[in-house]
């Protein structure tokens, strides 16, 4: 079902966005990789996934905070891969702060990046997949698109936000066979996580063994942190005629976390 496909990833040269382009080119789908890092390593991605799993991979370097430059992406993707029949709205990042000290530039940077970013995506991919007759959307949001937490107020604005967007846009496009889905991932161990675990660590004077676990036994009943892979499987799984019927919804993979 997916051999073949063409799928965008957004802010995929590191943690859950590129376990999400194993996962889909193990599966057969070309891939345009999407995010900052250097030349050099973004060219390993390239290759190792190329010769790995046998399928196209490009690479645009598209500032989702640029509109503009969300548009060129889908016209490169078009050009090198034919078509966009799976978009994932995957890059993002975080500022963690009080709300009476958060930088304006900040908030205005997460609000383009985490939400604006899949509105712009969301409109380019759908003249491609309305054509196409099929189109599978995936929107990673987060447990903080369904709760709250302190000193987030920008992330967690903007992945409400998403969990919005993805039930608008679900019902716009029922009828055609392209779904729109969200996944809520809890604590994932990537760069993101990664900042809050060392500055947890700094802040309270404790190792960063001891902030790991606190930070998961605050939030995540599991103990655990999620892994890319299960994130990659899900993705998977919304993209396959399996998951046809399923749009509009907001899954959590996060050890129970939003279960409380
Ligand atoms: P990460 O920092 O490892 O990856 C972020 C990716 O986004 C990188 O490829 C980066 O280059 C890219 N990116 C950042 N700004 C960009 C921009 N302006 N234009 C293009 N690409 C840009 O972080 P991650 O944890 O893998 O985060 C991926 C997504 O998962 C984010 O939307 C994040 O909010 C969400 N998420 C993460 C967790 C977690 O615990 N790690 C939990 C829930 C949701």
């Amino acid at each position: 079902m997916l051999k073949g496909r063409s799928a965008i990833i957004t802010g995929s040269t590191s943690g859950i966005g590129l376990g999400i382009a194993h996962v889909l080119a193990y599966s057969g789908c070309n891939i345009m990789l999407n995010g900052f890092g250097e030349q050099s390593v973004i060219d390993a991605i390239k290759s190792k996934l190329t010769t790995k799993y046998q399928v196209s991979v490009g690479y645009s370097k598209a500032d989702m905070s640029k509109s503009d430059q969300i548009v060129a992406m889908f016209e490169q993707c078009e050009k090198e891969l034919s078509t966009v029949d799976i978009l994932i709205n995957n890059a993002g990042i975080q500022y963690v702060s009080p709300i009476d000290q958060f930088p304006v530039e900040k908030w205005d940077q997460i609000i383009a990046i985490n939400l604006s970013a899949a509105f712009h995506a969301i409109k380019a991919a759908i003249p491609i997949m309305k054509k196409n007759k099929f189109g599978r959307i995936i929107n990673i949001a987060s447990a903080h698109g369904l709760v709250g937490s302190p000193n987030k107020s920008a992330y967690i604005a903007a992945k409400h936000g998403i969990v919005g967007l993805t039930k608008s846009v679900a019902l716009e496009l029922a009828e055609l066979n392209i779904t729109c889905n969200a996944i809520c991932p809890g604590w994932v161990h990537t760069a993101l996580v990664q900042k809050q675990i060392e500055d947890r660590a700094k802040a309270e004077n404790i190792t960063i063994e001891k902030a790991e676990h606190d930070l998961l036994f605050e939030k995540q009943p599991s103990l655990k942190f999620v892994q890319v892979e299960e994130i990659g499987e899900t993705t998977k799984f919304l993209c396959s005629e399996g998951a046809k019927s399923i749009t509009g919804i907001a899954l959590p993979i996060d050890g129970g976390w939003t279960a409380r």
